[in-house]
């Protein structure tokens, strides 16, 4: 049965006593909550966070599985502290809290066998104790606030908890839990009797810990911003209604602050006390999903690794349950617009199969019923026409599927979303005359540093991309009858975007980068049509970038494929503004969200959306690993490696962890040609092309390559 405390101030911990003369051999839990939970047998943390992970709670709740036989003894103490979380603190956009409900609620039941075969089943109830935690509140925007004056209760004396009504279906919680994954010391920035302003060098999520030792009830708060005003004090604006404050209490002794239920997005904090305190063991602890992250990448130029490495810390900072925007302001939601570009660049770096899988379940869930595909899911306010069917956010349900496809081969996963991809495609054939989508697209190249009349485009793309990613999931699982109805919808779509946009010589209306690297990798256009206008409107830009979240995937390799490789590798490099290397150039760990987040001339852009840790611009990394690399993933053929090759670099080299093992690409300039080297593990299968380049020798041992070129 589900249980509550009705103490409403601090949070509450929920506790069991299990005590027993016989030898337990195995001791399973399960746990759920309308909230976030933190368990805690005989003492020891299962060191997992917000759990059991963000659901949609008008549908269901994930159920977490734990075996906690090595936990156990002859006398246990189960403790489970219960907060807000995403089912009733401050959550989304809208920053209210209390979206799915204003009660929290526990769920658990524990499975013991003992040495004798005997079977124990033990679930939350009135039996179970309630004691008040040290925390006197939780929120995820908000921060922590520990009193470490809390005497504990004898637990005998603690009252009991109360039954709640409360029906949700249950499913299993199978993904990786968020752990902390690393830490960070920092560098003192300003120090006097009440403040230490601290620099971690690394924009990230999670919190700070801390011992602290000062007067019984003296109070310090930390503050957490991810950049600096111009005076070097910390910028908070961007964080819009955030508070992203914690709070100790101290105890008279040593506390430890090590909070469980908050998360900021930040690289610098600010702590203040009054009195006399001393901190000690002060570091910056970084939370992610743990999934393992096989993709390495370096190259010769620092610039190109820096960007590597922010979108790196940009993928790590917000997987937090779900692929979320952001994890800083009061928003920190999963667009799947944003999931959409970056998945590929995500599921390159790591093993990304069972996170996106979950989130594909909650795009599943809450698709409506028109076939419209969420802008974010978990999903909860109105829909309006920038909230769901938009297309860049929409089509999703199809690309990360077919990505997921390529990068783990699991065909279930493409049998489980087509359905919603299919509905997806027939509310958008619903709005299209003569395959000609007509709806409203709010968003276009979001965030792009041109206005161009290029939306119309985007969103035929969309319906082309949408169609021709069904048609290829029905050829993979075989059903060729469908795969050549969604090919001839395809078909009518590029018919109709050539027949309104391509003009004679070349241009597509809107002219702008987006529109013809898009079009070229929807298959809508071919290279050589394009190629004149599309880098005229390079050269427009003065050789640089104006793409926003949808073109910016797609510019890199659409250079590669007209033959502009060295150019792809300068606009990679470059450091003059909008560039990766100008957001680097001004002190980015992480990629920005807007390209003018901070510029030289106008300082910071404008606070209401100005996030310094979004990973959609992010979405070149799959260019390293596809094109610098030459990883090229394939749903019918092994994979191939085929580098674009260029003198603007001396170097490169990677890793990527296929579904079939590691694979490892290394080249090199030599003279006026090239060195590759590739290698496989054994009896991973790959092939190469080393396109038009002039093949000097070529030697084949095993798995491994070795070829000159020129
Ligand atoms: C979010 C984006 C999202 C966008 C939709 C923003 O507020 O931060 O990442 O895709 O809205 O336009």
């Amino acid at each position: 049965m589900w249980i509550i405390s009705d103490k409403k101030e601090r949070l509450p911990v929920f506790s069991k006593r299990i005590q027993t003369d016989k030898k337990i051999v195995k001791c399973l839990l399960r746990v759920s909550a309308l909230g976030v939970f933190h368990v805690k047998i005989n003492g020891r943390e299962i060191e997992e966070y917000f759990m059991p992970g963000w659901t949609n709670y008008n549908k269901y709740v994930h159920i977490c599985p734990y075996d906690i036989t090595e936990y156990m003894q002859r006398e246990n103490l189960i403790e489970i502290t219960l907060a807000d979380g995403w089912y009733a603190g401050r959550c989304g956009y809208t920053t209210k809290a209390n979206i799915y409900g204003t009660q929290t609620a526990l769920y658990a039941e524990i499975r013991v066998t003992y040495a004798d075969r005997e079977e124990e089943r033990i679930c939350t109830d009135e039996s179970w104790r309630v004691n008040t935690s040290k925390i006197v509140k939780a929120s995820f925007f908000d921060g922590e606030e520990i009193d470490y004056r809390t005497q504990s209760e004898l637990w005998e004396r603690l009252p009991y908890a109360k039954a709640y009504e409360y029906s949700i279906p249950f499913e299993e919680y199978d993904y990786e839990p968020t752990k902390k994954i690393d830490f960070f010391a920092p560098t003192v920035l300003f120090e006097d009797e009440g403040t230490l302003r601290l620099d971690f060098q690394q924009n990230l999520t999670g919190f700070l810990s801390l011992v602290a030792e000062g007067e019984r009830g003296a109070e310090i708060e930390i503050r957490h911003a991810e950049m600096l005003n111009a005076d070097g004090t910390l910028y908070y604006a961007n964080l819009r209604s955030v508070k992203a404050t914690d709070k100790l209490i101290l105890s008279g002794g040593k506390d430890f602050f090590d909070p469980k239920f908050t998360f900021h997005g930040f690289r610098y904090a600010e702590i203040t006390w009054k009195g006399r305190v001393k901190l000690s063991n002060v570091q910056a602890v970084a939370l992610s999903q743990a999934i393992e992250y096989g993709g390495k990448f370096e190259c010769s130029n620092e610039i190109i690794n820096r960007i590597y490495k922010n979108a790196l810390w940009g993928q790590k900072d917000n997987f937090i349950s779900i692929p979320c925007d952001c994890p800083q302001r009061d928003e920190r939601l999963g667009w799947t617009g944003d999931a959409q570009v970056f998945c590929n660049s995500a599921m390159f770096n790591g093993d990304c199969n069972r996170f996106f899988a979950n989130y594909l379940k909650l795009i599943r869930t809450d698709v409506l019923p028109d076939g419209k595909i969420p802008s974010f899911v978990p999903f909860f306010i109105p829909v309006s026409a920038s909230t769901a069917g938009v297309p860049g956010w929409a089509e999703a349900i199809c690309v990360i599927p077919y990505q997921h496809y390529l990068h783990y081969g699991d065909k279930q996963v493409l049998i489980d979303n087509l359905p919603y991809a299919v509905k997806h495609l027939e509310y958008y054939l619903s709005h299209s005359e003569n395959y000609r989508l007509r709806v409203v697209n709010p968003f276009g190249d979001w965030l792009s540093v041109v206005r161009a009349d290029d939306i119309d485009g985007i969103s035929q793309c969309s319906l082309g991309l949408s169609a021709s990613l069904i048609s290829k999931t029905y050829a993979i699982l075989g059903d060729d009858a469908n795969a050549e109805k969604y090919a001839e919808i395809y078909r009518g779509a590029k018919k109709a975007f050539r027949d309104e946009f391509l003009l004679d010589d070349g241009k597509i209306v809107g002219d702008s980068q987006t529109i013809y690297a898009l079009s070229l990798a929807v298959g809508y256009v071919t290279a050589a049509e394009i190629k004149t206008p599309f880098l005229q409107s390079i050269e427009r830009a003065g050789g640089r970038l104006t793409t926003g979240f949808i073109g910016v995937r797609h510019l890199l390799p659409a250079l590669c494929e007209v033959g502009a490789v060295d150019l792809a590798y300068k606009i990679a490099k470059e450091t003059e503004y909008p560039s990766w290397g100008y957001t680097i150039a001004n002190g980015a760990t992480t990629i920005w969200e807007r390209w003018n987040g901070y510029t030289v001339e106008d300082g910071f852009a404008t606070p209401s959306m100005n996030s310094f840790n979004h990973y959609s611009l992010g979405s070149c990394v799959e260019w390293f690993y596809s094109h610098v690399l030459g990883i090229k993933l394939s749903a019918e053929q092994p994979v191939c490696i085929s580098p674009s090759l260029s003198k603007e670099l001396c170097f490169a080299k990677g890793e990527y962890k296929s579904k079939t093992g590691k694979i490892a690409v290394e080249w090199t300039c030599e003279g006026d040609g090239y060195h590759v080297r590739v290698h496989a593990d054994e009896g991973l299968e790959y092939s190469y092309d080393f396109k038009d380049r002039q093949v000097l020798s070529l030697q084949k041992d095993g798995n491994d390559l070795y070829a000159v070129l020129k």
